[in-house]
């Protein structure tokens, strides 16, 4: 028997444009899975996007909220490592591990990522896959606050989307896009050796912060022509590592234009679901730049960015901007629409 409520609230996007907090019976763990107590759950630019144009990975109608921390509530039969009450933070997906993808090692690619996934943060409880359960979730020191535990999402896409970069020695990296994802990966690159930083953004708060997190330069794109910031920063040549962190084609056609001859760019922020982009072919055979995609994260790229939590080494307060109760979503998510806030944590 337990004393847990049989409903709870949870915020469900009923179309995109249309979200509902609403009453559902709270769920039971089954074989393997964790019911979490959701104690915080931050705002992610992908909630956003999902929010007012749909996923092109995410099922809608749906529950909302992927980064977050809580406590277990409850645990199915099996379920090894964890205890009631003990604090927790999870993913939102694990991988199979033993599909074609799996076996590859790619396994942010997994055939069955989006299956069984732990989603609904924003709302009072969690239910944890058993994939989640055995590979993404950990249980937090008690050193670490809950808000900086719920990082672990946005920062494990950061580690995967890092590992595919070279960063190491006298390299000057560029940033397009002054977002939460772009201030995480501008500290992870700092501490991987990058060279030169620079941001390029639109919005003077944002890559004020993006100053104060490392970045040796933070360009207003609305006064000032990137490529000219580039090759100042450069020597004439251009970036040797573009990191696209907006999420639009235009976006992406920028980043090709910034790219040094043999440089590369990473799209690491995903276009609305159809989206096409054009660029010159000759900038990718005559100048060999190399264009890569990174999405999502694998187990490995997960632990790392829990490490680097749990060790401090990055500095996450400034990007929560403000607190707000559950009822307050659609507010904390106008303020990110509206670029005021980079991150809103919403306190359960
Ligand atoms: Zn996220
Ligand atoms: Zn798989």
């Amino acid at each position: 028997m337990t004393n847990r409520p049989t409903a709870m609230r949870v915020w469900r996007l009923v179309r995109p444009g249309e979200l509902r907090l609403e009453s559902v019976d709270t769920p039971e763990p089954a074989d393997g899975e964790v019911l979490a107590r959701v104690s915080v759950a931050l705002t992610c630019g992908t909630d956003l996007k999902t929010a007012d144009r749909g996923h092109a990975r995410l099922k809608v109608p749906g529950p909302l909220g992927h980064e977050w921390a809580g406590r277990v509530e409850a645990l199915g039969d099996g379920v090894l490592g964890f205890a009631a009450g003990d604090r927790i933070v999870g993913t939102p997906t694990a991988p199979c591990g033993d599909c074609a993808y799996c076996l590859r090692g790619a396994e942010n690619l997994c055939l069955h990522l989006f299956e069984h996934m732990a989603l609904g943060a924003y709302g009072e409880y969690v239910l944890l896959p058993r994939q989640v359960v055995n590979r993404n979730t950990f249980r937090i020191p008690d050193s670490v606050s809950d808000v900086r535990a719920a990082f672990l999402e946005p920062l494990a896409c950061v580690v995967h989307g890092a590992g595919l970069l070279k960063l190491a020695g006298d390299r000057t990296l560029v940033f397009l896009g002054d977002g939460p994802m772009a201030l995480l990966f501008v500290q992870l690159a700092r501490v991987r050796g990058a060279g030169r930083i620079a941001v390029i953004g639109r919005h003077s708060r944002r890559l004020a912060v993006a100053r104060q997190l490392g970045a040796d330069v933070a360009v207003d794109a609305n006064g000032t022509d990137p490529l000219e910031v580039v090759k100042e920063l450069s020597d004439g040549l251009g970036a040797d590592s573009v990191v696209e962190c907006v999420g639009r084609p235009e976006a992406w056609e920028d980043a090709v234009a910034l790219a040094r001859r043999g440089g590369e760019v990473l799209f690491f922020g995903g276009c609305e679901r159809g989206a096409a982009v054009s660029f010159d072919a000759e900038r990718v055979h005559y100048d060999e730049i190399s264009l890569k995609g990174g999405f999502h994260y694998t187990p490995d790229s997960v632990r790392r960015a829990w490490d680097l939590i749990c060790n401090g080494t990055l500095t996450l307060d400034p990007l929560v901007t403000h607190e707000m109760p559950l009822a307050g979503l659609p507010e904390a998510l106008e303020l990110m629409r509206r670029r005021e806030a980079l991150k809103v944590a919403i306190a359960l």
